[in-house]
């Protein structure tokens, strides 16, 4: 089976509140879209997230180096199967240049043609782990995921609100800090939960994008650490990663920004520093780049989450799903945020998890998803 045609769309879906963490502040979407059409009609659906202080990648560049890199590598392929499309990507080289790694076009592209020839060979995405040979135990793959609650900064809510969340039924929170180190949100949120971090009924993580100063990142470690917080992601700028080495064992540190690329994954657990990974699908390469960093990290008894990019639609939603149910021992869950951040989602599936913060595992052809093309010409401008 054959491609026909492959389209490239720039998405801006505004959010319906701005979202602001110590690098960035952003009120809409700026996605990379994919849509591959097969020979038969089957079309698929990828997505990108490209941010330049993430992979260093913008919209722009990374629809250059998928109309020029990516697509020419796949655009004449003839698969048979749908192991033939997997081991295709399980083979494609990221692709880097001048300090800068286009995985978020990489992966825009690759979720597109595994949900096109998923559909089209009638097997789910979920199912690139039996082809890949990563044994995921059964349990976890039916087994519910409960989603992560994820605070702006200075998002300071009452405690009424917070009561209101765990009511809602999260259990795991994250706040984004930056240089000014103001605990008064942390500790509004402690406040309102008492000895429940204590015995971890409710977690609390914290990452700081990158903000924080060396000089001062051992007083913030034993900050958090009195406030039973569960990890600090990302205390300093990625390429300062060296100085982390000295807390390995004492803090847990979570790596994000500084783990884009297999190389980064590679060189963080030979020269262990960072005890605990976040793998994102779009900043990782697709679905099967952040597979193989999964399993470099398992080796080696690094511990690792599945994060998301701020603005992920359903699409993006649908291959975190699909990951969680190939990958055991993820330690927390972040995405598939959807409709609570959106104006509107594009997929005609709804991929926004609901009460309690629950998602079940995708089992149907492809991503599981289709896209309402009413609602992506809304806020889409095809691009190629
Ligand atoms: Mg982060």
């Amino acid at each position: 089976m054959k491609i026909s045609d492959i389209g490239i769309y720039h998405l801006k879906i505004p959010f319906k509140t701005s979202f602001k963490h110590a690098t960035s502040e952003r009120s809409e979407t700026g996605n990379l879209l994919t849509k591959i059409t097969l020979d038969d009609g089957s079309i698929g659906w990828g997505e990108g997230v490209p941010r330049q202080y993430v992979t260093g990648e913008t919209l722009e560049t990374s629809t250059l180096v998928l109309t020029n890199h990516f697509i020419p590598q796949i655009q004449n392929q003839d698969f048979h199967s749908f192991r033939d499309c997997v081991e295709f990507f399980n083979n494609q080289e990221e692709f880097t240049k001048n300090g800068v790694v286009y995985n978020s076009a990489k992966c825009s592209l690759e979720l597109a043609a595994l949900d096109a020839f998923g559909k089209h060979f009638n097997k789910s995405v979920s199912e690139i782990g039996d082809v890949l040979a990563i044994k995921t135990p059964k349990q976890e793959e039916n087994k519910e995921k409960r989603y992560s609650c994820v605070f702006s900064i200075e998002d300071r809510k009452s405690k009424l609100y917070h009561k209101g969340l765990r009511l809602y039924g999260f259990r795991d929170f994250k706040f984004k800090i930056d240089s000014k180190q103001d605990y008064s949100q942390i500790d509004n949120f402690i406040n309102s939960f008492e000895g429940k971090l204590r015995s971890r009924k409710i977690t609390l993580r914290v990452d700081a994008n990158g903000s924080l100063d060396r000089g001062n990142l051992k007083n913030v470690l034993e900050q958090l650490d009195k406030r039973d917080v569960f990890c600090l992601e990302q205390p300093l700028p990625k390429g300062q990663e060296e100085f982390l080495s000295q807390f390995q064992g004492d803090y847990s540190i979570m790596l994000d920004e500084s783990i884009c690329s297999l190389k980064d994954a590679e060189k963080a657990i030979k020269e262990g520093y960072g005890d605990i990974f976040n793998l994102r699908i779009s900043k990782n390469g697709g679905l099967i780049n952040t597979l193989k960093i999964a399993q470099l990290a398992k080796e080696d008894s690094v511990l690792y989450q599945l994060g998301c990019m701020v603005g992920e639609t359903g699409i993006l939603s649908a291959a975190g799903r699909c990951f969680a149910s190939i990958t055991p021992d993820i330690l927390f869950f972040e995405g598939s945020y959807g409709t609570h951040l959106l104006k509107e989602d594009i997929t005609i599936q709804n991929m926004t998890f609901g009460f309690k913060a629950k998602v079940l595992p995708l089992t149907g052809p492809g991503l599981s998803i289709s896209v309402n093309e009413q609602k992506l010409n809304k806020y889409a401008e095809k691009v190629n």
